[in-house]
């Protein structure tokens, strides 16, 4: 049986040396080198042998050994052409890994699963590419696809802010969107030794579990979110003073404060108060004057 044998320093070093290969900034390259975190990685995304994996920016392939380990199937989505030729080395063990060689956020997911998992529910597993990670999220989540978790690493304090409720500094737009699609849940810490090169933050792995259905009921999803980007667009004014900036809701402020009120709430309250439950309230509430 094969065995992962990236996860390491060494083994990094020697298969990237082997190739005419450079790590690429602009791409968010940074290869994980500790095998407790890959073992931790798997053992918080749940997977199991009945699972398809979706995985995102394999790089050199170390995730992915571990992946192809654990899961039935697991197609990785690489977007430098320059690690292709090192992925069919790394991988060439496994015969349950499909390496597909485009972008991510160009990819046409619902397609993807289609394709390899006949529509059926997938299992997303990744250490993400940092500088696209919201997109990457939202547009999993935005696609439709049949969705179980999605396990990442992503940076430390984009995990709490997807964690986070009112109150918080990190509380805002992704917080709200997070969880009106999954129960978001930090698994682990992971200093930047543990990579290479070393990223100048902390990390983390958060497991982001689907809801069958969304914890609020809206009418309008695209206006509900509309409605979150201008309370957290300015963060710092009051939600009446946000709101009356925002054309999409070509209200004034006496009426937006009045609506406020009639939902129980404090016209000179701010947006960063505010439940998930509380702006799907005020969400039918404007909706009423669209
Ligand atoms: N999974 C590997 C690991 O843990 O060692 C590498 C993770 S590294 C943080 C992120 C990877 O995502 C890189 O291999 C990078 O080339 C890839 N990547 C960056 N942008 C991407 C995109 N738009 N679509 C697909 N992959 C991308």
């Amino acid at each position: 049986m094969a065995r992962p044998y990236l996860g390491n320093a060494k083994s990094t070093i020697e298969i990237i040396q082997k190739y005419p290969f450079t790590f690429r900034k602009r791409f968010g390259q940074n290869f994980l080198i500790d095998s407790h975190v890959l073992d931790k990685i798997i053992e918080s995304s749940g997977i199991s042998k009945d699972d398809f994996v979706l995985e995102i920016g394999p790089g050199i392939g170390t995730m992915t050994q571990y992946l192809a380990e654990a899961a039935r199937e697991v197609c990785a989505v690489e977007v430098d052409r320059d690690l292709v030729p090192i992925l069919q080395e790394t991988l060439s063990q496994w015969d349950n890994v499909t390496v597909l060689n485009q972008d991510i956020l160009k990819t046409d997911l619902p397609a993807l699963v289609q394709e390899f998992n006949h529509g059926m529910p997938i299992q997303v597993v990744a250490n993400l590419p940092y500088y696209i990670t919201t997109p990457i999220i939202m547009n999993l989540f935005e696609s439709g696809i049949p969705l179980k978790s999605i396990t990442v690493m992503v940076q430390k304090e984009v995990a709490m802010r997807m964690q986070e409720g009112p109150g918080s500094k990190e509380y805002g737009a992704l917080s709200l969107a997070v969880q009106y699609y999954a129960q978001p849940q930090i698994m682990a810490i992971v200093p930047p030794n543990c990579f290479m090169p070393h990223p100048k933050v902390s990390s983390a792995v958060i497991r982001l579990d689907r809801y069958g259905t969304p914890p609020v009921q809206v009418k309008d999803e695209k206006f509900f979110f509309s409605l979150i980007r201008a309370a957290f667009n300015q963060r710092r004014k009051t939600l009446a003073n946000a709101l009356r900036n925002d054309p999409k809701l070509g209200l004034d402020k006496d009426k937006i404060e009045s609506v406020l009120k009639e939902c129980g709430l404090d016209p000179g309250v701010r947006g960063e108060r505010l439940s998930l439950e509380q702006f799907a309230m005020l969400s039918e509430a404007f909706g009423q004057f669209r």
